[in-house]
């Protein structure tokens, strides 16, 4: 897509820059600066000077969709056939060390006897698109991948949002050419995920103060020791407080042992408060888990009567095994029984192959045996892993799997995924470290949504669209985790 972005001069960029920090500085649109420096230190987090143009159709029909992500995801969860169950332990086979200890996590959940269970899930998911750029130049949102754990960027989305939108409305975005920018009717929206989020959370709370017939109950954060994006998770603490009065703790996974307890009532308590919902902001990557203690941890908190977002059960269903199976209509159609509805979501989802036993497995594994670069070149592999970094890509794929993975059968801890035919952007510009990069970016979409089920009554109690999350990244770099330094917060100007 060529659309016009400002065309600065020099001195209009260096208040443009200014801007930006101050801006940031102020709002907390920050993260810190090293681990090595932890304590003091933050910089401005990446962004774009611009907002990054995309079609208004293709981000409402983004938007309208996330219910019903929620309500299939929300229906594995509440399946009462254990399809997921027999999913998940297929896979633990070939993902020993991380799906597997998960896997076995949730069955000694499940056959715990000596605390009482909690019914309610609150699950706070976002879901990655990226703008497909079809042979006639028309285009298509399609799924990357649904996230049911620890989904970042939910407050600084609507700190860039609101910064893109106060440099655009005051004027800082006219150059000496008139732009795209200068039309009144581009609109740059504000991102709520911050606000929703919280009140996601909120919900969660209010679920089990009226279960429980309690008040004063306090919100256990679950995060990694050393994390850059803390700001992302304070603002919500902090909005949580600010709003409603709930308060929140902190602490690692390592850290359970010693300052949570848990007593017969099977409620969690940080010295004299009671942990309503503990909200995970790690424990979804194998470096969370540093030793068995780690794991033990995670399981005291599932035995317990506190709500968790999410719950094993719940991450396990955001593996990339499950949305590989989801895409398929036979499977689809056993979650969502709404044609149209089903249809929609088809309409979003790429070509995702299995590389397992099956006939399509054996066809996907022979497409790869193949080791046609014209071919693989279309395609991503994936192990069932979070966080970024641990993808395959084109011709990478044939010699990764012969080396690595010298047994075919265990490929079948893989998928392989169509690549999305996303277009770079021309005409943005990163600032980071206070330096600026005037480079070809592609954007990710992201889009928060909220449920609360019952797994007793098999209702979902609460669905909820929770606002959206625009990442950038330099065009020729496969991966853009913006706390892991190769990508940045951006927003959306709809045209
Ligand atoms: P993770 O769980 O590690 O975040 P993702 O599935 O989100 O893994 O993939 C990481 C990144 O790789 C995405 O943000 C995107 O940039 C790129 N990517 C993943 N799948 C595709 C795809 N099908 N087409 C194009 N790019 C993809
Ligand atoms: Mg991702």
């Amino acid at each position: 897509m060529t659309y016009i972005y400002p065309e600065l001069n020099s001195s209009q960029i260096n208040t443009l820059v200014n801007e930006i920090n101050h801006y940031s500085l102020s709002n907390g649109l920050v993260m810190y600066k090293d681990l090595e420096n932890l304590k003091n230190e933050t910089a401005v987090a990446p962004v774009t000077l611009y907002p990054t143009i995309l079609p208004k159709k293709s981000f409402e029909k983004a938007v309208a969709i996330q219910k019903a992500y929620n309500e299939l995801y929300a229906n594995i969860l509440l399946d009462n056939t254990n399809w997921l169950d027999t999913v998940i332990k297929s896979i633990s086979e070939f993902d020993a060390d991380f799906t597997g200890k998960l896997y076995e996590l949730y069955l000694k959940y499940q056959n715990d006897t000596t605390y009482k269970k909690q019914n309610k899930e609150l699950g706070i998911f976002r879901n990655d698109f990226l703008l497909h750029e079809n042979k006639d130049k028309t285009y298509d949102l399609k799924e990357v991948e649904f996230n049911t754990i620890s989904v970042s960027f939910g407050a600084l989305s609507t700190k860039v949002s609101a910064l893109h939108s106060f440099l655009h409305e005051s004027g800082y975005y006219k150059g000496e050419v008139k732009s795209s920018f200068d039309e009144r009717n581009l609109e740059v929206p504000v991102s709520d995920s911050l606000a929703n989020i919280a009140s996601s959370i909120k919900y969660g709370v209010d679920t089990f103060e009226t279960q429980q017939n309690i008040k004063n109950t306090i919100v256990l954060f679950v995060v990694q020791p050393n994390e850059r994006n803390v700001f992302d998770q304070r603002l919500i603490e902090y909005e949580l407080f600010n709003k409603y009065k709930i308060k929140a703790k902190r602490i690692t996974i390592d850290e359970v042992e010693g300052k949570i307890n848990k007593k017969q009532d099977s409620y969690l308590y940080y010295n004299d408060d009671v942990i309503s919902l503990v909200y995970f902001r790690s424990c979804y990557s194998p470096n969370d888990f540093q030793s068995e203690k780690s794991w033990n941890n995670r399981l005291f908190l599932e035995t317990s009567l506190a709500i968790k977002t999410p719950t094993l059960k719940m991450q396990l269903a955001g593996s990339k095994k499950i949305q590989q199976l989801v895409s398929s209509p036979e499977i689809l159609e056993k979650f969502i029984s709404d044609k149209e509805t089903s249809n929609n979501l088809l309409n979003t989802f790429v070509k995702i192959h299995p590389l397992d036993d099956s006939a399509e497995g054996k066809y996907a594994k022979e497409l790869i045996n193949q080791n046609d670069s014209k071919v693989l070149d279309n395609f991503v592999l994936k192990p069932q892993r979070e966080g970024g970094g641990n993808n395959i890509y084109k011709s990478d794929i044939y010699p990764f799997l012969k080396e690595n993975i010298p047994d075919e059968k265990e490929w079948a801890g893989y998928i392989l995924m169509e690549l999305i035919n996303a277009q770079p952007t021309k005409g943005n510009t990163i600032l980071r470290n206070n330096q600026l990069y005037n480079v070809d970016i592609l954007s990710e979409l992201g889009i928060f949504g909220t449920v609360l089920i019952d797994t007793d009554t098999k209702k979902i109690e609460y669905n909820s669209y929770d606002g959206w999350l625009l990442r950038s990244k330099l065009s020729d770099s496969n991966e853009g985790g913006v706390a892991a330094g190769f990508g940045c917060v951006d927003s959306i100007a709809l045209v």
